[in-house]
This record gives structure tokens, C-alpha cells and sequence, in this order.
């Protein structure tokens, strides 16, 4: 009898002359399938678009899921009210367990990643959303000021899609630079983190939230740590936790990026020596379960029509057109080791893109607070935490939010 491999036949193929991409058409676009492109994908389906969403990762989530951030911020509004502002994905994963809430002055949701990237994965087949992976912009057609065109690169060779409108919700406003299109950057570097999960924690013995960040602070030099304020996010039940302790650059260059890569997971092996040693009882046995791709903050952005100040968030500047909403202080990751101000308590913004989609990610720089999201994001609305329960029209509940960068995260 004839082994199996013998009768596997193969023939010898040579890739054919010409352009051979693959050709995509679609209502929208969204480039960039972190949490900005699948609530812009989802919302956008919801109504009834055809969608291709394409990313460069091979996996759906962006950083949410991949670059392990943990916690959802501004998802609901300080107190005394606590109102919840966004809901959609809440109510999943609160179901299956895959969510806490961490009840305090703010309102954290800490949630489990692995069950967040198969609620997005499950969702996009749902609502049959079209996905290419893996792809990176290579070129984009202008018609005038509109983009008529992108074409990526994949491991399985070209693809070019048209579509009359494009979202940019690739978190560096890779579109829009690409496209030609005015852009901006912070003067000074925001640092990003290189986040970890722990596992084989023992969490009746966890530190206190800010005597772990005056130790780290104290100790920062003997251990060689850079970011001297961390913070350990512990999933009740689970001994397991997200680690926020590392700062690291977040350039636009490729070769820096995967230099800056590699430092962020030395930083953070010293942190779980550091934790290892100083906190025995809760992290004596800890192991690394798993490192995230690097996590961005604010590194480049698309020049709105509008650029919201602090100024602006502090009076709590009112639009009309809001269309999102959430809640958190403001913070500032310019300066390596420590975050740094300025912090406003309990700002509610509500941010829209004139569609119906609850998409947020808002960034701040000295001075400036900035909507990243598409060439079109506004910020467009905002109120004092005092006046939220004022609020009366309700906004759309959404997939997912995000804040970025909301808190001391
Ligand atoms: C350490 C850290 C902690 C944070 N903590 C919190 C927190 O607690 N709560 C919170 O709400 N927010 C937090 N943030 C902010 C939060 O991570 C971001 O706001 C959010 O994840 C950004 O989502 P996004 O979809 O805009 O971008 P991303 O998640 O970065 O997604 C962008 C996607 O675009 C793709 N892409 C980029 N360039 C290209 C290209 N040229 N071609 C094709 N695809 C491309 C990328 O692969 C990526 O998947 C934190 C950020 C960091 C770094």
C-alpha cells in the first residue's frame, strides 16, 4: 500500500506577469481594526454599509487586544452619579465573567483580553464585515481632496481597494500621511509602554495601588526601572495582572520603533525581577504569560478641522454635533519615567465624527487635546463631571470606546 505523501500530487506555478492584485470594493473603508476601526467598521455595517476592514497585524483588536492595555477607561461618568456612557461590549463580556469593575473616584473596567479579541472576531463575521490582515498601506489615489483608492501589501501579495469613503483609524493617521494630507506631531516625546501579563500571582497579597507606586518610585534606580509611577492591574479571581511600568519611545522611524521594541521588554523583565524580589508574597512565583506588541500613545495625528484645547476642555466647551461621549481626566506622558499634568478630574467629552458611530480617542499634548481619529474627528462637545447629570439627550450606545491616553494608564 502506497504511502500517503506518495500519492500527494504537486504541479510548479511562477507568479503571473503583470499587476496581480487583488481588487476590493466597499462603501467604506476603515483602515486600522484597533478599537477606533471596529467601532467605526461595526457601526458602519450596523447601517447597512458594505465594509472592508484592513489592518497590518495579522490579528483583528489593535492595541486593545494585542498590546495587552487591559483597562477600558471614560466608560462611565465620575461621581456621584457613576453613570455608565457606553455599553454594547459591556454587557457581553460582563456576562461571560470577562469583565471587573473597579469601583473608585473613577471607574476603571479591567477585562480580559484573550475573551475581547474573540468578541470582536465573533462580531465581524456577524455582520459579515470584510477583513484583510496582515496589509499595509503602499500607496493611496487622491480625487481632488477626497482618497479614491489604497493599496496595501500582504503576505499573499497586493491588494487595492476603492470605496467612497475611508476611515483612517490607524492610531499614527497612517492614511492620511500617506495620502499627502496634513498631519501633526508632538514637539517633545510621548512615551509609550511595553504592558505584560503576570500570572501565578497571589492577589490576597497584592500591594496597595499607590504604596506599589511610591516603592517603585523609591527603588526606581537600584532596579534600573525607567517609569517610576507603575501600576499593577489585577483581575479579581484570576491571579493574574497587567503590568503598566515601563515608558519607552513610540518613534514614526522603523528602524527606532524595533530598537525602542526590544528595550520596552528588557525594561520590563526588570520590573518583574523588581516585583519579584520586593513583593514576595504576591509576586514571588510570577511568570510572564504573555508581552503585548509595543502600546503607542500620541505619536502623529491628522490636522483636524478643529483642534480642541485644554482651554477648551476646561470651560467644557459645548458642540453640537456630538455623537460620543466619555469620561476621564486628562494625562500627559511627555516626560520619561513619571506621568505628568496636567490632570483635570472628571471631564466628560463628548466626541463625534457628524456620523453615528461612538468611536472616541482623544490624546493630549501640552496644551492641546487632540480627537485622532479620522481626517474628519472633532471633538465636539464636552461638560464639567457637576453637569452630567444635566445631560439629557442620549447618545448612541457603541461597541467600544476608548481614551487615549485618559488616566495615569
Ligand atoms: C500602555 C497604554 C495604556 C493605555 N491604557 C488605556 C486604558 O486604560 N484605557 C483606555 O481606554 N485607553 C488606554 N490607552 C489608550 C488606548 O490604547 C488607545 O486609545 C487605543 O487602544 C487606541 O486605539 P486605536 O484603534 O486608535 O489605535 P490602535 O489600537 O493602535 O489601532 C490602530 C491599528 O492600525 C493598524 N495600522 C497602523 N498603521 C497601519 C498601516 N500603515 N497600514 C495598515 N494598518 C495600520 C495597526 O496595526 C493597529 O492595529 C493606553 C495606551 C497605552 C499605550
Amino acid at each position: 500500500m502506497p504511502h500517503a505523501l506518495t500519492e500527494l500530487k504537486v504541479h510548479t506555478v511562477t507568479k503571473p506577469a503583470g499587476t496581480a492584485s487583488h481588487q476590493l470594493e466597499a462603501d467604506v473603508c476603515v483602515v486600522g481594526a484597533g478599537v477606533s476601526g471596529i467601532s467605526a467598521a461595526i457601526e458602519s455595517a450596523q447601517l447597512g454599509r458594505d465594509v472592508v476592514l484592513v489592518d497590518s497585524l495579522p490579528v483583528l483588536g489593535g492595541q486593545m487586544v494585542n498590546s495587552l492595555i487591559g483597562l477600558f477607561c471614560g466608560v462611565y461618568g465620575n461621581g456621584p452619579g457613576y453613570r455608565q456612557l457606553t455599553h454594547g461590549i459591556f454587557a457581553d463580556l460582563e456576562a461571560s465573567g470577562d469583565l471587573h469593575v473597579n469601583r473608585g473616584h473613577t471607574i476603571t473596567v479591567t477585562y480580559d483580553e484573550v475573551a475581547l479579541g474573540r468578541w470582536v472576531e465573533r462580531r465581524i463575521r456577524e455582520l459579515g464585515i470584510r477583513v484583510v490582515l496582515g496589509a499595509s498601506i503602499t500607496g493611496v489615489e487622491r480625487d481632488g481632496r477626497r482618497i479614491a483608492a489604497v493599496s496595501f501589501a500582504t503576505r499573499h501579495g497586493a491588494v487595492r481597494v476603492t470605496a467612497p469613503g475611508f476611515v483612517d483609524a490607524t492610531g499614527d493617521a497612517a492614511l492620511a500621511w500617506e495620502a499627502g494630507l496634513p498631519c501633526r506631531v508632538p514637539e517633545r516625546t510621548i512615551y509609550g509602554s511595553q504592558q505584560i501579563v503576570l500570572e501565578h500571582l497571589h492577589e490576597e497579597h497584592q500591594p496597595d495601588r499607590e504604596e506599589l507606586a511610591e516603592h517603585v518610585h523609591a527603588k526606581a534606580a537600584e532596579w534600573g526601572l525607567v517609569r517610576r509611577d507603575g501600576l499593577a492591574f489585577f483581575f479579581p479571581g484570576r491571579n493574574t495582572a497587567v503590568l503598566n511600568m515601563t515608558h519607552i519611545p513610540a518613534p514614526l522611524d522603523p528602524v527606532e520603533a524595533s530598537a525602542a521594541q526590544l528595550d520596552g521588554r528588557e525594561q520590563a523583565d526588570r520590573v518583574v525581577e523588581f516585583l519579584r524580589a520586593e513583593y514576595p508574597k504576591a509576586f514571588g512565583e510570577a511568570k510572564v504569560r504573555s508581552y503585548g506588541l509595543p502600546g503607542r500613545r500620541q505619536t502623529r495625528w491628522i490636522k483636524g478641522s478643529h483642534q480642541l484645547s485644554l482651554d477648551e476642555v476646561r470651560a467644557g466647551t459645548r458642540f453640537e454635533d456630538a455623537v460620543a461621549r466619555t469620561a476621564w481626566p486628562i494625562e500627559l506622558h511627555a516626560k520619561v519615567g513619571a506621568m505628568a499634568g496636567p490632570w483635570l478630574g472628571g471631564v466628560i467629552l463628548d466626541a463625534g465624527l457628524g456620523a453615528r458611530g461612538a468611536f472616541i480617542v482623544f490624546s493630549v499634548c501640552p496644551a492641546v487635546m487632540v480627537l485622532v481619529l479620522f481626517a474628519l474627528g472633532r471633538v465636539q462637545r464636552r461638560l464639567p463631571a457637576e453637569a452630567e447629570g444635566a445631560l439629557s439627550a442620549e447618545l448612541p450606545a457603541t461597541g467600544v470606546a476608548a481614551a487615549r491616553p485618559a488616566v495615569q494608564i
